[in-house]
């Protein structure tokens, strides 16, 4: 099987060679662009991005500014009360217990408020190298879809990946399996398996065909 596993990556790999669209170059920038974009596109965060970091470019103006103000300024994202809350907690804690930078271990990432295993595994895997695996929505859905899980939660989906996947393979799962699940291996509608490049290896069935012209 894991062989299965590595052939089907190395497949999505080639197709989708880009990084990750919340891999925003600093841990700094890539633990709040994550954060922002549960519940929320991508295109809507990285909208809104440039302007709320502007606004806010340092931990320090982070924590000093209450959370109905960062509010105001993350308004046209889902859940940005709450997301505006959990900002401005994770920038206290972050200045007060690590001396004002993003721990680089799972365990620390994930007692900051706001901050789950798969906004953590982004951290890990883009800014630090570390192998993880940040199960979201597509990843979820692709891993039921080939057979590589039964789990009922991503922390279960997560422990399957993690036993039959490559350990250096972990990071382009998320980054492939986005874009994938994005164009082909859909989720709001029915997949597209008539064009989908690892067929061959997914049980899903029926497969779907071509809509008739
Ligand atoms: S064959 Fe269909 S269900 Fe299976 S991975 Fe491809 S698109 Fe998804």
């Amino acid at each position: 099987m894991k062989n299965e596993t590595s052939q089907v990556l190395r497949i999505l790999s080639k197709r989708y060679p880009q990084k990750g669209d919340m891999d925003l170059g600093t841990p700094e920038d890539t633990i709040l662009g994550v954060l922002m974009s549960a519940r929320t596109t991508d295109v809507q965060v990285l909208k809104i991005f440039p302007s709320f970091r502007k606004k806010y470019p340092t931990w320090k103006k982070l924590a000093a500014a209450s959370p109905a103000e960062i509010a105001q300024s993350i308004n046209t994202i889902g859940l940005y009360i709450s997301k505006a809350k959990a900002i401005n907690g994770l920038a206290k804690k972050i200045l007060n217990e690590f001396d004002g930078k993003v721990p680089q271990t799972m365990e620390e990432l994930v007692t900051l408020p706001g901050v789950g295993r798969k906004t953590a595994s982004c951290v890990l895997a883009y800014c630090f190298h570390v192998p993880a695996i940040a199960v979201d929505t597509h990843v979820f859905r692709i891993a039921h879809r080939l057979g590589w899980s039964k789990g009922k939660t991503p922390e279960r989906v997560e422990q399957d990946l993690r036993k039959l996947v490559a350990e250096k393979e972990w990071m382009d799962i998320n980054r492939t399996f986005v874009r994938f699940g994005r164009e082909i291996c859909t989720g709001a509608r029915a997949p597209r398996c008539w064009m989908c490049p690892v067929a061959k290896w997914c049980p899903y069935s029926p497969k779907t065909s071509a809509p008739s012209a």
